[in-house]
C-alpha cells in the first residue's frame, strides 16, 4: 500500500515529507485511512535519540485515530467505514502471561512499537501515524465511539492511556487526593480522568500561565513549585502522584509530598537516571511506581469511558508542514495541549 507522511531520515533531523510502502493486507488485518495523528513527546525523544540509538528512517506518530478502508479475509472485529484507534504497540508475542491477561505493553518478548522498531516478523521498519494511512492486524486497534470530537481522539491513544491506566490501577477514586506533575499532552488528560473518577485533584507545575486551563479541566487545584515553601506546604499531602514531566525532576522533593502508603508514579522518561534516598521510602512507607501505557482492552475500556464522560484531549490541528516547530513549542511546553496532524496535509 502505497502511503505518504512525515519523517526524520537521520538522528536528530528535522521532519520531511516522505513517501514509502506499507504492508498488504494479512488475512486477520484492517487498512484505515487516517484522519488525526497525535505528536506526543516520545516521538521528540525518539527522533532527538535521547533514549539511545534510533532506527531511521522513521515516521514517528502512536496517537492514531482513522476509518476502515478495507478488512482482511478471515478478520471479523471491524467494517469498511469503522472508526477506529491505534496507539503505542501494533502487536506481542500474544502467548506470555502478560499478553494472556492483557497486559500486551510488558510483553514478556517486547511489545512491537508503532514506530522506531522492525515490523514483528523481523521484515521491515514499522512506519507510525504521521502518514496518510496504516495497516494493523484488528485485535491491535479499538473501536472510536461516534459521539467524540476526532481531533481529540488521537492523543487519547497514548496520553489518554497513559494516565487512565495507573489512575485506575492506584485507585483514584472519591477521597483520595491525586496530583498530576507537568501539564503538558499527557498531563491534561490525568486531570481530566482523575476529575472524572472522582478525586481531588492538584496539578503541581512550573507554568503559572496554565492555572486557568488546569482549572476549567477539572483540577481543584493548582501549584507552582517553585519555592522550599510550596514544598513544605504540601508534605505528606497525596495519596497519589503521576509524574508526567519530560525533564528530569528532584523526585525526592516530590516524594516528600506523598502520604504514609501512599505512592509516586514515574511516566515521564528523561534522560537521566532519578536519586532517591532511602529514608524517603522508608519514613513513610512510600512507594516508587512506574507505569507504561495500557493494555488493548484496557485502552478500549479508558476509550469507552471517554465515550460516556465526554472525554477529549484540548488540542492544537495543525498541517504537516508544521511538525518541525510544533516539536520546538512542545519542547519550551507551549502546547495546548496536544499538538494533532490532519493528516489530509500530507
Ligand atoms: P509534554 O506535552 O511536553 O508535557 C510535559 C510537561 O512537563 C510540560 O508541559 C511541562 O508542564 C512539564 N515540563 C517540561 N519541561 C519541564 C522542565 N524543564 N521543568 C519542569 N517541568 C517541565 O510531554 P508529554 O507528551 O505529555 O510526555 C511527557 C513524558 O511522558 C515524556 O517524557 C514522554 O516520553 C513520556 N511518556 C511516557 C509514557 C508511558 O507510557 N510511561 C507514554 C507517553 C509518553 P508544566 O508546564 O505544567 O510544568
Ligand atoms: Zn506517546
Amino acid at each position: 500500500m502505497q502511503s505518504k507522511g512525515y519523517a526524520a531520515l537521520a538522528g536528530n533531523s528535522h521532519l520531511e515529507s516522505f513517501e514509502f510502502e506499507r504492508r498488504s493486507l494479512r488475512p486477520d488485518d484492517v487498512a484505515l485511512d487516517i484522519l488525526y495523528g497525535g505528536i506526543c513527546h516520545s516521538d521528540i525523544h525518539q527522533v532527538r535519540e535521547e533514549w539511545g540509538p534510533s532506527l531511521f528512517p522513521m515516521v514517528p506518530g502512536h496517537e492514531i485515530v482513522g476509518r476502515v478502508t478495507e478488512v482482511g479475509s478471515s478478520a471479523h472485529k471491524f467494517k469498511v467505514g469503522d472508526l477506529i484507534g491505534v496507539g503505542v504497540f501494533i502487536d506481542s508475542c500474544r502467548k506470555c502471561e502478560n499478553c494472556l491477561s492483557g497486559l500486551q505493553q510488558y510483553c514478556a518478548e517486547g511489545m512491537t512499537g508503532t514506530y522506531n522498531t522492525l515490523e514483528r516478523d523481523g521484515s521491515t521498519i514499522a512506519f507510525g501515524g504521521y502518514s496518510n494511512n496504516f495497516v494493523i492486524n484488528e485485535n491491535y486497534a479499538v473501536r472510536v465511539p461516534g459521539n467524540l470530537a476526532l481531533e481529540g481522539v488521537a492523543p487519547l491513544m497514548c496520553a489518554g492511556i497513559t494516565l487512565y491506566s495507573p489512575l485506575k490501577h492506584w485507585n483514584a477514586s472519591p477521597g483520595k487526593k491525586v496530583a498530576i506533575m507537568g501539564l503538558g499532552g499527557l498531563g491534561h488528560m490525568g486531570v481530566k480522568f482523575a476529575a472524572a473518577l472522582g478525586a481531588h485533584v492538584t496539578v503541581l507545575s512550573h507554568s503559572p500561565s496554565k492555572k486557568g486551563d488546569a482549572l476549567a479541566m477539572g483540577a481543584h487545584e493548582f501549584k507552582v513549585m517553585d519555592s522550599e515553601d510550596s514544598f513544605k506546604e504540601l508534605h505528606r499531602h497525596f495519596d497519589l502522584i503521576l509524574n508526567t514531566v519530560s525533564a528530569d525532576m528532584p523526585i525526592e522533593k516530590y516524594l516528600n509530598l506523598v502520604k504514609v502508603d501512599g505512592t509516586l508514579v514515574m511516566i515521564g522518561l528523561p534522560i537521566n537516571p532519578v536519586s532517591v534516598g532511602a529514608g524517603s521510602l522508608i519514613g513513610s512507607r512510600r512507594s516508587l511506581a512506574g507505569s507504561m501505557i495500557g493494555g488493548i482492552d484496557e485502552l478500549q475500556e479508558m476509550i469507552d469511558f471517554c465515550g460516556k464522560h465526554n472525554i477529549v484531549s484540548d488540542v492544537e490541528v495543525i498541517k504537516a508542514d508544521y511538525i518541525n516547530q510544533a516539536y520546538e513549542r512542545t519542547v519550551a511546553s507551549d502546547v495546548k495541549y496536544r499538538f494533532v496532524i490532519d493528516s489530509s496535509t500530507y
